[in-house]
């Protein structure tokens, strides 16, 4: 169902052979990866750009396989801009190579220091892409998207200056929510138990232990042992719910919630927004839109504190 959102939208421009850009527009084109970073662009360069993401809401990016017209969209970009740290698997190929050949292709994530990423065990030897939910991180990459359309577009430089620097300051103020809002959440149910690895950033920042049944990509699947070992946590820990996320299938969690009688505590968002427009309220009286980074992220964390507190 979610490749099909997919195709809906793009096949009609195929077959009519139109491009992905509004004719005539005075506007940078900017071609973004995922939903996150499509957001964080349009956050920081506003009416100055039009922009095309690859991947709609619920598509997953550890299998994304370009298509065609993605191609033509990449082609035909000033500026293209993607996560990084491995979370686009194959299609980062064709970016870098794009890059070798004089395109304008930044990761947002390339200016993360080092020592602020994570690389467990499970990601063998790669750092953990996951890096949006921790909005103090996600913050971090800011910088490098106001370095991207300042070249393309020196002009305007200070104005992409000015929104940065707001940009950050909206993220920041994400995390004081979260963690406002998860301090009801008490040490004891401090477990996010999901389908797979996409929240080791989430649970340093807000002092979470993850466990994803699936590991850091979604390319593997769960086997009866760690299903069966996650069972026997879940029981011993006394955990009172689980998670189902929105761009992978939730069969793995499904299992786990029957064995060991945790309740599923709703969907959250890991490699996708929701789709624009969905708004959501939150217990507090805050409401959001899903289909924004700032709706995801405290979608995710209202979802966590509701069923954990
Ligand atoms: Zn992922």
């Amino acid at each position: 169902m979610k490749k099909r959102t997919f195709l809906v939208r793009i096949l009609p421009m195929l077959s009519l052979g139109l491009s992905p850009w509004i004719a005539g527009a005075n506007e940078l084109r900017i071609a973004a990866t995922t939903t996150m970073v499509a957001d964080l662009a349009e956050s920081i360069a506003g009416d100055r750009a039009q922009f095309t993401g690859l991947m709609g809401p619920g598509v997953d990016p550890h299998l994304y396989k370009a298509t065609a017209s993605d191609i033509n969209t990449l082609q035909s970009a000033d500026l293209i801009l993607y996560n990084g740290l491995h979370l686009e698997g194959r299609l980062a190929d064709i970016l870098v190579k794009l890059g070798r050949r004089g395109k304008q292709v930044y990761a947002v994530t390339e200016n993360i220091p080092e020592d602020q990423l994570l690389e467990p065990e499970e990601f063998e030897g790669h750092y953990d892409p996951h890096v949006w939910f921790d909005p103090r991180l996600w913050a971090l990459c800011v910088d490098t998207v106001v370095d991207a359309l300042q070249a393309i577009d020196p002009d305007h430089a200070d104005e992409y200056a000015q929104r940065g620097a707001a940009v950050k300051a909206d993220y920041l103020a994400y995390y004081q929510w979260g963690e406002q809002y998860l301090s009801q959440v008490g040490d004891g149910q401090r477990y996010l138990i999901t389908s797979h690895d996409a929240y080791n950033y989430f649970g340093r920042a807000f002092n979470f232990k993850v466990i994803g049944v699936q590991g850091i990509s979604t390319q593997s699947e769960a086997g009866l042992a760690d299903i069966v070992e996650i069972v026997e946590f879940i029981k011993k820990n006394r955990i009172k719910a689980i998670f189902i996320e929105s761009s992978v299938s939730p069969a793995a969690i499904q299992r786990i919630s029957e064995g060991s009688g945790a309740v599923i505590g709703g969907e959250l968002y890991s490699d996708a927004m929701g789709a624009k427009g969905h708004i959501e309220k939150a217990a507090d009286g805050s409401s959001f839109d899903v289909g924004t980074y700032e709706g995801m992220v405290k979608s995710n964390i209202a979802t966590i504190a509701e069923a954990l507190k």
